[in-house]
C-alpha cells in the first residue's frame, strides 16, 4: 500500500469556541490546496467541526487545554485527519458513538456528532482513556481522477 504523504498540516489551538471556526477554515484551506473536490471538502469540514466541537465542549468541559488538528494527504488519494485533546476522555467509546447518545442533553446536544462524522467519512476511529484525553481519526478515500 502506497504511504507517501503529498501534503500535511498540524495546528494546535486553545479549546475556545471561536476556534471551531478556525479549525474548519484550516481544514478547508488544506483540502482545497490539496486538490480535494469541493463536495468532499464540505463534508470533511463538517466532520472536523463535529470532532473539534466535541474536544472543546466535552473534552475540556471544565478546564483549559489545547486541541491538535492534523491533516495528511497521501499519494494514494487517502485523507487522514486526527483531532486530539488531553481532556477528560471517554469511558465507554462504543456507547458514546451510538447515534442520539449524549451526556449533555440539557445543552440541547443531539448526540449526533459521531453519526455525522461516520456518514461523511469512510472510517472513524476513536482512541480514548478517562483522564488522558481523546484522539479521533477520520479517513476518506478520494478516487483517483487520472
Ligand atoms: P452533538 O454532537 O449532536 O451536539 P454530542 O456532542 O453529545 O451532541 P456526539 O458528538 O455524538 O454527541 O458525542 C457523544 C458523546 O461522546 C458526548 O455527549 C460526550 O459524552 C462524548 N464525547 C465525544 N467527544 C468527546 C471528547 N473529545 N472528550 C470527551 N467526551 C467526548
Ligand atoms: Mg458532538
Amino acid at each position: 500500500m502506497m504511504k507517501t504523504i503529498t501534503n500535511s498540516i498540524k495546528i494546535v489551538f486553545p479549546a475556545q469556541s471561536e476556534n471551531e471556526a478556525l479549525a474548519r477554515m484550516a481544514a478547508s484551506g488544506f483540502l482545497s490546496v490539496s486538490g480535494v473536490p469541493v463536495g468532499v471538502i464540505a463534508e470533511l469540514k463538517t466532520a472536523v467541526s463535529e470532532g473539534v466541537t466535541n474536544a472543546i465542549v466535552h473534552g475540556y468541559r471544565n478546564m483549559s487545554g489545547n486541541v491538535t488538528l492534523e491533516l495528511k494527504r497521501f499519494a494514494s488519494g487517502r485523507i487522514k485527519i486526527v483531532i486530539r485533546d488531553k481532556g477528560v476522555g471517554i469511558a465507554d467509546i462504543k456507547k458514546a458513538m451510538q447515534p442520539l447518545y449524549t451526556t449533555a442533553p440539557e445543552e440541547e446536544r443531539a448526540g449526533l456528532g459521531f453519526a455525522i462524522m461516520e456518514s461523511f467519512c469512510d472510517k472513524v476511529k476513536v482512541r480514548s482513556s478517562p483522564g488522558c484525553g481523546t484522539a479521533v481519526t477520520l479517513e476518506k478515500y478520494i478516487a483517483d481522477e487520472k
